[in-house]
């Protein structure tokens, strides 16, 4: 029998290289593989006669093999297999393209079971490239719901389909983690039941009952370790901190605080001086001002004598308010370092050493601020900024270093009420409901591909005034799915923008490139910089004034507000372009949320009512914890239920009796950090 812990090479048929792929996936045992989960499913119930067929319907047909195949070659690299197949009620032809050998099992004689999509005329139907597997075998590749796997080079769908076959089989279902009250209670599946049904499905009633149950127990989980985090750091004492002034800092800047930052810097000196560790959200939208509250945070900290971590999810951001805070703050007295992973050996020991022996009172950096190589000597408060994955580990850890510092948690992601009240439930929250004055509303306007001669024609004027432009794509390289930042730099430099600067910077880069063409562009080096999001939070160049989204379509609504937030920072006039073909009216419908309203909240609720919760759990955002199944929940109902019962379980004890679920808690609590990123 194997158990959960054990590699998931140890699984009849996987073995060492088929490991090192799953690997890849982030499948190291047995029981990641069970919370492997599909990505999709194709529903290949569906069995018709051969003459009941539709042309662009995917079904299964049961048939004959009538020919023997025969290959041949059409050209170097093009093979094409051919046979034909019959029923009672028709014969059929099939094609298979580079299949020679998958083809060359079919026995002429013999009956199969295929799944595939009849494409053609009436006249001459026929099917390419169909699954197929023999008429008694068990169904594995049709006559099921078949679930389709996140993959990666070296590993089919059917490989992971069946590597789960065996780990069901040769070790069962992950260990139940739900008390049976609540499970009872919120009639949810059992997770044996669940497990099997969500790789094994065996009708769609059943796929939804183990989506809604692994939903609700992601979420109860969650739930549960903030209520304990919460209840753990509101108990503890801390010496409460002294009135500082802060006139020093505002009489540097160059401009008044709005009545926002204002509030909320009151509400965080309220916090610093109670005498419990502040947990506090600092909510605003792009542009809303929050460096300049950290800033002031970070002043009462060390006018209190104590050493202040700020983390930014990205080193373009740590590097950016590193340049910022020196700037207001080093003549004031205060000692800034920054620390970042790109920094070489020797500046990362001087940046360490200054914070352990006190000499630095303020660190800017990367996550790697918190690794364990890292410690200060009297650190009072933590500032994350955008951090995302912000998981009850990622919080916990926070919280752990040095002697239960104050938590400032900054976000740009504007998240409807009822989601804030969720995943934010340990947390005060302060809100910049308002802008600084002189911000003007950002053009905003979808086209398609027609338009293109206009854009950039558009782009050349705007660089041609001394403005500069960020164009988006969404992959990095040829070959990945939409339009690539490295292709579309290359185009726009040779072929439409010869006499202007194009500039490209994408994920893939090296910390350092990356800086180097972030500082060309802040210094006006660049006219036109192609990006991928990476540019997404934070950047800050005033005289950028266009931003171009190719292929919009393809950014959740919150994600292009985001990139909207680049453009419109300094004096002049700014526009959002985004790009997109699609037809789909729903998808233009959403896209033209975005051109209406400039209100992030506003867009935030669109996006939860037109696509669920999903977007906001499952995809990487910033500021936002990241779920494996919670977005699988359709709707919000089963979220809410599960942290009510989270909530309930907490208040009668259940974390302090033993059970495998409160030792799975008591890890997480414990610092069993996953990295930040
Ligand atoms: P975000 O909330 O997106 O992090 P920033 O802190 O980067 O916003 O501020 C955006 C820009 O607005 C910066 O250039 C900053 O200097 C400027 N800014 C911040 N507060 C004010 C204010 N009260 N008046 C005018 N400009 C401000
Ligand atoms: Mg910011």
């Amino acid at each position: 029998m194997l158990s959960f812990s054990d590699p998931v090479q140890y699984l009849k048929g996987v073995g060492p290289a088929r490991g090192k792929a799953f690997q890849a996936l982030g499948v190291f045992t047995v029981e990641d593989l069970l919370r492997h989960y599909p990505r999709t499913y194709e529903d290949r119930t569906k069995v018709l006669p051969i003459a009941g067929l539709e042309v662009g319907q995917p079904a299964c047909f049961r048939a004959m093999v009538m020919t023997t195949p025969r290959t041949s070659r059409i050209r170097q690299g093009l093979e094409i297999t051919k046979l034909t197949v019959a029923d009672s009620s028709a014969r059929l032809n099939l094609t298979f393209f580079n299949q020679r050998h998958a083809a060359g099992h079919l026995v002429c004689g013999r009956e199969y079971v295929f799944y595939g999509t009849v494409a053609g005329d009436f006249a001459r139907q026929e099917i390419a490239n169909p699954a197929f597997e023999e008429a008694d075998s068990p169904p594995v590749l049709t006559r099921r719901i078949l679930p389709v796997y996140p993959l990666t080079a070296g590993l089919t769908n059917r490989q992971v389909v069946s590597a789960v076959g065996q780990a069901l089989t040769q070790c069962g279902p992950p260990p139940e983690l739900l008390p049976r009250q609540v499970l009872e209670e919120y009639r949810l599946l059992p997770m044996d039941k669940a497990c099997r049904a969500i790789h094994q499905p065996e009708s769609g009633e059943e796929l939804a009952m183990a989506r809604r149950r692994l939903a609700f127990e992601e979420f109860f989980q969650f739930s549960a370790g903030l209520a304990l985090l919460r209840a753990g750091r509101s108990q503890r004492q801390v010496e409460p901190y002294v009135p500082v002034d802060l006139t020093p800092l505002t009489n540097r800047l160059p401009f008044r605080l709005t009545g926002a930052q204002q509030r909320a810097i009151r509400e965080i000196q309220g916090d610093l001086m109670e005498g419990h560790p502040m947990n506090r959200l600092l909510q605003g939208d792009v542009g809303s001002g929050k460096t300049v509250v950290a800033a002031a945070a970070a002043w009462y900290a060390v006018g209190n004598r104590r050493q202040v971590a700020l983390m930014a999810p990205t080193e373009i951001l740590a590097e950016q308010h590193f340049r910022f805070l020196t700037k207001l703050l080093t003549s004031l007295g205060v000692r800034c370092v920054l620390l970042t992973g790109s920094m070489t050996a020797g500046e990362k020991r001087e940046a360490r050493q200054a914070l352990a022996s006190g000499a630095a009172d303020l660190a800017v950096g990367t996550h790697a601020l918190l690794s364990d190589t890292t410690a200060f000597a009297r650190l009072g408060l933590v500032i994350t900024d955008e951090q995302h994955r912000f998981g009850v580990a990622q919080r916990a850890a926070l919280g752990e270093k040095g002697d239960t510092p104050h938590l400032l948690v900054m976000s740009a992601t504007p998240i409807p009420r009822t989601l804030a009240l969720m995943l934010y439930g340990d947390l005060d929250v302060s809100v910049l409901d308002e802008l600084p004055p002189g911000r003007q509303k950002i053009g905003t306007f979808l086209v398609n591909e027609s338009y293109r001669a206009r854009l950039n024609g558009f782009l050349r004027q705007q660089a041609q005034a001394g403005r500069q432009c960020y164009v988006v794509c969404p992959a990095v390289e040829e070959g990945e799915s939409g339009k690539s930042a490295e292709g579309w730099a290359a185009t726009l430099q040779t072929q439409v923008f010869p006499d202007l600067s194009v500039g490209l910077i994408h994920g893939k880069m090296k910390g350092a490139e990356k800086e180097a063409v972030m500082g060309r562009f802040a210094r006006g080096e660049i006219s036109i910089l192609v990006a991928t999001t990476v540019i997404e939070v934070g950047v800050d160049v005033p005289n950028a004034t266009v931003m171009v989204v190719e292929d919009a379509d393809r950014f959740g609504l919150s994600q292009l507000h985001q990139l909207r937030g680049r453009v419109g920072r300094g004096r002049e006039k700014s526009w959002c372009i985004l790009v997109s073909n699609s037809r789909n009216p729903e998808t233009v419908g959403r896209l033209k949320t975005l051109c209406r309203t400039a209100d992030g909240f506003a867009i935030a609720q669109a996006d939860l009512e037109q696509r669920g919760p999903g977007d906001f759990l499952g995809r990487r955002q910033h500021g936002l914890p990241v779920f494996r199944t919670a977005g699988m929940a359709g709707d919000i109902t089963v979220l809410q239920q599960a942290q009510a019962a989270a909530t309930q379980w907490i208040e009668s004890g259940g974390a302090n009796q033993d059970s495998p679920l409160a030792r799975q808690l008591g890890k997480l609590l414990a610092g069993q950090r996953e990295t930040m990123n």
